[in-house]
């Protein structure tokens, strides 16, 4: 399969099984990488084919993003195009179909003053927090995927020549999105059935806890009364059936905001925003961390869980089987769309309104009471391996094997 093909394929799984995008829907590319561009009009002739009346794209520059932090004033980072944020809310409010494609390169912000990287992080987090709050809510379909951009690949494969490694990433990639199967959208929805059984199953269960006990790590996370698995697909508030990941291996819900006791090990490095945070244990108290240790980025850490009172407590547990293939695939992409699904993972800050029975129709403060985490930030981080088991316990303590070393205990 020659490179234009893959590229062709992967455009059409975005639109049809990703987006599902719908016949006189605007799209909005509310982030590409300029590398990217064989692909967004790859997508776009998609699209267009899809029946979207216009679709738009927001660029994006690596090298214009480092310029910036070479040679911009200091004090400068709280700057952001307002205009952009305020046209990607305008466009979640219409209903737009929403693609966001990433692909940043791991290392790109590590020789930054980190509190200038902080400042930049947490001031586009605000900024875009209007428009989160409709994905949040899935009120329009919405779409990650991700580019093998240079940077990037350069991290991935270090030893290849620049275009070999892109072409290699890109190989990586399109392999775990299924694109060798005849039929890779038949394919998509044989996955994603598989999924939802396992979400039934689970939230069927209703366990009062999930405990995992791996390598440095033994949390117990409590689930709040009413909880949700989702995984797979989803369906947006005015019916329309997406799949916001792709690739995506993991069924998740949220934990309650208050009942996270314990260590964890991230067993995968995390790729945030550009800078890298490798070998962490963070050690939860009451659902917050107390205790947070890096052998590499531990500032940028700290400055993460020291956002707002929610980066400190965890909005989202995932179940990934080691046998996912992304896990096979043996390779470690530096970025959290593939490796959180190659593992059983978390993630710091807002949970999702959908994880939680008539949650999309609660203010922040119900949702809250009910357990549900609020915050700027959503950083998933990896904890699974193929050493890592996990047991459901249920209201009268209980314990289920839900997971063993590293895979599903239960058939459905
Ligand atoms: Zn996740
Ligand atoms: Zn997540």
């Amino acid at each position: 399969m020659n490179f234009q093909h893959t590229l062709q394929t992967y455009a059409e799984l975005t639109v049809k099984v990703g987006l599902n995008l719908q016949p006189g829907q605007r799209l909005l590319i509310m982030r590409a990488p300029l590398e990217a561009a064989p692909l967004v009009r790859e997508i776009a002739v998609s699209a267009y084919k899809a029946g979207a009346r216009l679709v738009d794209v927001m660029w994006g520059d690596e090298e214009l993003v480092l310029a910036r932090f070479q040679h911009a004033p200091c004090d400068s980072f709280e700057e952001y195009p307002v205009w952009r944020a305020k046209g990607m809310e305008e466009a979640a409010r219409r209903g737009d179909a929403l693609l966001s494609i990433t692909g940043v390169s791991p290392d790109l912000l590590k020789d930054q003053d980190s509190d200038s990287v902080s400042v930049y992080q947490r001031t586009r987090w605000e900024h875009m927090g209007p428009t989160l709050e409709h994905i949040k809510r899935n009120a329009t379909n919405w779409t990650v995927i991700a580019a093998p951009v240079p940077g990037w690949a350069a991290k991935v494969f270090p030893d290849l020549p620049p275009e070999a490694g892109q072409a290699r990433l890109g190989e990586a990639m399109f392999e775990v999105c299924r694109r060798r199967q005849a039929d890779p959208a038949a394919a998509w929805e044989a996955h994603t059935k598989g999924l939802a059984a396992r979400c039934d199953y689970l939230s069927h269960k209703g366990y009062a806890a999930l405990k995992f006990t791996g390598p440095g790590t033994d949390l117990t996370l409590g689930l709040p009364e009413g909880h949700v698995w989702t995984g797979g697909s989803d369906i947006t508030t005015t019916g329309i059936t997406f799949t916001p990941n792709l690739p995506t291996e993991e069924v998740f819900t949220l934990p309650h905001r208050d009942r996270g006791e314990g260590v964890v090990s991230a067993s995968r490095p995390l790729n945030y925003m550009g800078s890298l945070i490798e070998d962490f244990a963070l050690t939860f108290d009451e659902g917050r961390v107390v205790k947070a240790v890096a052998a590499k980025g531990e500032p940028i850490l700290r400055k993460l869980l020291d956002t707002d009172d929610g980066a400190g407590r965890l909005g989202e547990v995932a179940l990934v089987p080691h046998s996912s293939p992304i896990a096979q695939a043996g390779t470690l992409f530096y970025e959290s769309l593939f490796d959180e699904n190659a593992a059983s993972h978390v993630a710091l800050g807002s949970a999702y309104k959908f994880n939680l029975a008539g949650g999309t129709a609660m203010g922040d403060d119900e949702f809250a009471a009910a357990g549900g985490n609020h915050s700027l930030v959503h950083v998933d981080f990896m904890l699974g391996s193929g050493e890592m088991d996990v047991d459901g316990i249920g209201e009268d303590g209980t314990a289920e094997p839900v997971m063993r070393v590293g895979e599903w205990a239960f058939d459905v």
